[in-house]
């Protein structure tokens, strides 16, 4: 929408997404509790883009042919259409410029026995949302009948990220349990991959509170402790059956935690798009990372965790390969990870992959556009802004129960995103800009954020004075 709004209607801005319906994915937690309903997370994308003038392609991308192909010489995708009326059907979309912004797999097969098809819940789409609240209902109503349960909540593999909307859930569905009068009859626990509570992949944080400097791991503990969360961390999730998770930790056990109530979250993969030069050769390898994510200008050399510096982090998101193809928010291959990465005696990885949260996903997004426009409008021959998230602040504000008389949420601020320990050699961030406070105003900023971005979701009237 930024870069239709700035380019002449002569060019045109075109949209590739499999789903109908926009989803306010944040949202999506409160939705797994009964406290929203799917039709007020989501509203469908082809009125909004009819009305700013984008073309929206109901279809999903498999190819990048960033050099044409045979039969086709512009650069261009193959896609398949998943709209009721074309389902199934191929077609080809050309390009000038390419932005990949197709956010994670949800890989629940990485897995055995994770995810809604399989023995536990989630809440990544607000479908999986609406499971996990029916089922939270169905144990809510076993605790009425004097029944005791089991509620197990986090991370479902060694290498998750987003522990961030794990945390929002467990502290509504605890919130939940309190205000139907059946927290008495329910042990919740948390289970993640983190080191320690509060790293949520990012390797934690420092505030200033009351006079000290205070980790992460001390107020989340506290938090937890407070509401009556016991944890398990370090923990790889390795198989999970219809009543119980089998685990190993970072000290080399392999433990067993049973369950009536699960829900885990899956680490995340790209979305498995393939690329083809022009004579068809295959180089899926030379623009993706293993793992799917689609590699720009960071340092994929490998290096250890004690050479990780935040230049290695990409500002640009521009392919080393092809010069007018971009990835951003999730969809990008990040350097290496944020948190230490660690490993089990058998050498299970056990660690946080990075998040790239929302509000970052939409600044490189705004940025990598403005520069597109750029380009277009020849006033630049290559990307003049930065999105870097080593130079980036991000501000999240984590729900902790929904009510506008007695909820809370922890706001958070962090500078800069990824720890820069040469500017602040003591804990990598500047301890101005990274701030942590839980509350019910929070939960209003919450409430109201919920409110703001679908508004400007929808392109209603200055929509481009809410910040990403
Ligand atoms: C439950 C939950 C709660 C969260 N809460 C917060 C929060 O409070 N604050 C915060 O900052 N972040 C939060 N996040 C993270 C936030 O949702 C992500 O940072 C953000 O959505 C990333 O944006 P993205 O555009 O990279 O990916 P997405 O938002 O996932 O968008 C990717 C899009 O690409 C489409 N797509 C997929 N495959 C293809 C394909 N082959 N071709 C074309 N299109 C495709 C998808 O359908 C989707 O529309 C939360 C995440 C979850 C799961």
């Amino acid at each position: 929408m930024h870069a239709r709004t700035k380019l002449a209607k002569e060019h045109e801005v075109i949209v590739v997404s499999p789903n109908a319906k926009w989803n306010w994915i944040p949202s999506n937690i409160w939705v797994g509790i009964g406290w929203m309903k799917p039709e007020q997370v989501t509203f469908e994308l082809a009125p909004v883009y009819q009305k700013t003038g984008v073309n929206f392609v109901q279809a999903k991308a498999l190819e990048i042919h960033p050099e044409g192909s045979a039969d086709n010489p512009e650069p261009h995708v193959v896609i398949e259409y998943t709209s009721e009326t074309k389902k199934g059907i191929k077609d080809t979309v050309s390009y000038d410029y390419l932005i990949n912004a197709t956010g994670p797999k949800l890989n629940f097969a990485a897995t055995e026995g994770l995810g809604p098809e399989h023995n536990s819940l989630s809440v990544c789409t607000y479908g999986h949302a609406v499971d996990a609240a029916a089922r939270l209902q169905e144990s809510i109503e076993r605790m009425k009948r004097g029944e005791r349960q089991t509620l197990l909540i986090g991370t479902g593999h060694g290498l998750c990220t987003c522990q961030g909307a794990a945390f929002e859930y467990i502290f509504n569905v605890e919130f939940e349990l309190r205000r139907q009068k059946v927290r008495d009859k329910a042990d919740i626990i948390w289970i993640s991959n983190e080191e320690e509570l509060g790293d949520f992949g990012m390797g934690g944080m420092h505030v200033r509170r009351g006079g000290y400097i205070t980790h992460s791991r001390v107020f989340t503990e506290s938090l937890y402790t407070e509401r009556g969360i016991s944890w398990i961390t370090r923990a790889h999730v390795n198989k999970v059956e219809a009543n119980a998770v089998h685990y190993e930790t970072l000290e080399g056990e392999h433990k067993t935690q049973n369950f009536d109530f699960a829900m885990l979250l899956p680490p995340f993969a790209g979305v498995g798009l393939k690329a083809f030069t022009r004579s068809g050769e295959e180089i899926t390898e030379q623009l993706f990372a293993p793992n799917g994510f689609m590699k720009v200008d960071a340092d994929y050399s490998g290096k250890p965790y004690e050479e990780w510096t935040p230049e290695d982090w990409p500002s640009t998101y521009q392919s080393p390969h092809y010069k007018n193809i971009f990835a951003i928010g999730i969809a990008f291959a990040p350097p290496h990870a944020i948190s230490r990465p660690m490993k089990s005696p058998s050498g299970t990885p056990i660690f946080p992959a990075p998040p790239r949260t929302g509000m970052p996903s939409g600044v490189m997004a705004r940025e990598i556009a403005f520069n597109i426009v750029d380009m277009i409008n020849g006033k630049a021959d290559q990307p003049t802004r930065t999105a870097s998230m080593a130079k980036m602040g991000a501000a999240c504000i984590a729900s902790a129960g929904a009510s506008l008389i007695n909820g809370t949420a922890a706001s958070m601020t962090i500078y800069p995103i990824i720890p820069d320990f040469k500017t602040y050699p003591d804990s990598g961030r500047s301890l101005a800009y990274t701030s942590g406070e839980i509350g019910l105003a929070g939960h209003w900023l919450k409430y109201l954020l919920h409110f703001a971005f679908i508004y400007k979701a929808k392109a209603y009237p200055l929509w481009k004075l809410i910040p990403e």
